[in-house]
Order: C-alpha cells, then sequence, then structure tokens
C-alpha cells in the first residue's frame, strides 16, 4: 500500500490517502486522521495528478547513516565505520516531493546523496533487530543533501547536512516491501549518476532501526536514512535531481537557479 501525504488542488489541509492505480488512472483516497491511528479510507477519491504530494510523513526527527556503503566511503577517500556514524537532519530540513530547494548560500559544493527512508510506525526504544519489522510503517525515498564542503570542514555534520531544505522525501511511502535488495538509482538532468542496490548496504534496515534505537526513542512518522550508494557528486542552480527506488517510486527535486 502507498500511503502519501497531500494537499488538494483547491487547497485545504494536509491529508493523508492511499494512492490507487498506476500512470493516468491513479486516484488518491483519502484517510480520516493518520495512518499511524489506524486505516480508514473515506469515499472521497481525486485524481492523483489534482493533488500536491507533500513529505508523506512529518518526522519529529531524521536519523542518518554515514558511510553505510562501501564504495560511497572509497569514492571519498573514507574507511569503512568501525562502528556507525549516525547524524540527525531537524525537521525543518524535510520537503515534499518535486520541492524547489535553493542552494544555500554557505556552500559551494552542493551534493546529492539517494537514500532508502525507513518510516517508523510507532513508539519504540531498544528494539532488537528481530523485532524492527514491528515497528516500521513502511519505505519512502530521500535525498540526503549535503554541503560537502560544510560537512568536511566542521567537526560535526549537522550544519553540512541539516540545512532548511537537505531532507527530500517521498512520493509516499510504501508498506509492502521487503528492503533487502532493491535497485536504487539517481539522475543529474536526466543523466545516471547512482546505480546501487540496498542489498550493498554494510548494516541493514534491521541493524540501523536496532542501533538508533538503542538511544533514543522513535516516534511514530520518524525517519531512519539508510546511507547512499556510490555516485555522489556536485549539484549546481537549476539541476533536476531524480532518485528511484526499486517498488517504491521516483523522488524529484530542483535545485532553484535564483
Ligand atoms: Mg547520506
Amino acid at each position: 500500500m502507498r500511503i502519501a501525504r497531500f494537499t488538494p488542488a483547491s487547497g485545504g489541509p494536509a491529508t493523508y490517502g492511499v494512492v490507487e492505480g498506476d500512470g493516468d488512472d491513479a486516484v488518491v483516497v483519502r484517510l480520516e486522521g493518520s495512518p499511524f491511528d489506524g486505516l480508514q479510507r473515506t469515499a472521497e477519491r481525486t485524481p492523483l495528478s489534482e493533488v500536491t504530494l507533500l513529505a508523506p510523513v512529518e518526522p519529529s526527527k531524521v536519523v542518518a547513516f554515514g558511510r553505510n556503503y562501501a564504495e560511497h566511503a572509497k569514492e571519498l577517500g573514507n574507511e569503512v565505520p568501525a562502528i556507525p556514524i549516525v547524524f540527525l537532519k531537524p525537521s525543518t530540513a524535510v520537503v515534499g516531493p518535486d520541492a524547489e530547494v535553493e542552494y544555500p548560500a554557505l556552500t559551494s559544493d552542493l551534493h546529492y546523496e539517494g537514500e532508502l527512508a525507513v518510516v517508523i510506525g510507532r513508539r519504540c526504544k531498544a528494539v532488537p533487530v528481530e523485532d524492527v519489522a514491528g515497528v516500521v510503517l513502511g519505505y519512502t525515498v530521500a535525498n540526503d543533501l549535503t554541503m560537502r564542503d560544510i560537512q568536511k570542514s566542521e567537526g560535526q555534520w549537522t550544519r553540512g547536512k541539516g540545512f532548511d531544505g537537505a531532507c527530500p522525501l517521498g512520493p509516499w511511502v510504501e508498506t509492502e516491501l521487503d528492503p533487502s535488495a532493491l535497485s536504487l538509482r539517481s539522475t543529474v538532468n536526466g543523466e545516471l549518476r547512482q546505480d546501487g542496490t540496498t542489498a550493498d548496504m554494510l548494516r541493514d534496515v534491521a541493524e540501523c532501526v536496532s542501533w538508533v534505537s538503542q538511544a533514543m526513542t522513535l516516534l511514530p512518522g520518524d525517519v531512519v536514512l539508510t546511507g547512499t550508494p556510490a555516485g555522489v557528486g556536485s549539484l549546481q542552480r537549476g539541476d533536476d535531481i531524480a532518485v528511484t527506488i526499486e517498488g517504491i517510486g521516483t523522488l524529484a527535486t530542483r535545485i532553484a537557479v535564483g
């Protein structure tokens, strides 16, 4: 099932819905309330083309893994970490599908990083690896936008990866998916840049979620980013980035011209 958040073309408050069908036939069935309280379908169906999709969840926090693919660690001249590297992206970094993100004034080296995003379904703490599936709502696509020069020059990655717009998420949460071997591709202006598989993660989804939850309570809608495969690179103003994960869909983001 694909769970989206959207506003109707006519305006109105953000609402959750279930996306059904594909292409021109796709519709959004409006849900009553939040998918975290059970799925209550309404009779309201709207063509997908007539709504504006928003980030599919509103996380209290996004917790992200660094260097979780060996080839990506290598391409930036880094070792694979013996102990996981995790960092936070604030809620203010989250934007939805088709967002236009400003090129931050602080940087002269903005990078894309296509990633599988895990969406937490219920409040949890200290979750054993074998129990992680029970706390996950589903999966979406993320772009861990990074000011690479700032990331490298500062001891912590908070500014380099936490600026406004640094976490595009979407287009929806797929709730029925085995995340263990999904193709992940990123393009910039239609040109293939990343062509990886989640099978190459050093620590898999269950290990990532369990590791974070040993330290902090995860809330419904919180997001765990699982790292990026090789092929990251610089963006310019006006670039279009598209990250596609098998079984979920494509997350498109544009870097503003101005
Ligand atoms: Mg990343």
